[in-house]
C-alpha cells in the first residue's frame, strides 16, 4: 500500500512539472482539458489499477486468514500492527502466538 501511495506522489509532481512547463504552450481552454486526461492517465488511473491488483492479491489474507480475525490487524493496510508486518498466505508473523479475537 506503502508503494502505491510512494508512486502516486512521484508521478503527481512529476506531472506538476510537467503541466507547469506545458502552460505556455496550448490556449487556457484546451490546457485544463489536456491536464484533466494527463492527471486521469498518469496519476489516477494507476493508482486505481494498483489498489485493485494490491486487493486481489490479499484476497485470501484479508477474508479467509488467522489474521483477519484478530483485533491487531489492519485490514486497509494489510498489516499486523503488533509486529509491523505484512501477513501473506504462507506467513503468520506471530505463528498464532498473539492472536486475539476482534
Ligand atoms: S498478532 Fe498474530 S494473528 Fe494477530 S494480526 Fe498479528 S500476526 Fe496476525
Amino acid at each position: 500500500m506503502g508503494g502505491i501511495v510512494y508512486w502516486g506522489l512521484i508521478r503527481t509532481a512529476i506531472m506538476i512539472v510537467i503541466l507547469w512547463l506545458s502552460y505556455e504552450y496550448f490556449e487556457e481552454k484546451f490546457f485544463w482539458i489536456i491536464a484533466s486526461i494527463a492527471i486521469y492517465l498518469i496519476i489516477i488511473q494507476p493508482i486505481i489499477s494498483q489498489y485493485k491488483e494490491f486487493i486481489r492479491k490479499n484476497r485470501n489474507v484479508i477474508n479467509n486468514s488467522l489474521c483477519s480475525q484478530c483485533k491487531h490487524f489492519d485490514e486497509t493496510a494489510v498489516l499486523c500492527m503488533k509486529y509491523d508486518q505484512h501477513p501473506t498466505d504462507e506467513i503468520t508473523p506471530c505463528d498464532g502466538i498473539d492472536w486475539e479475537p476482534i
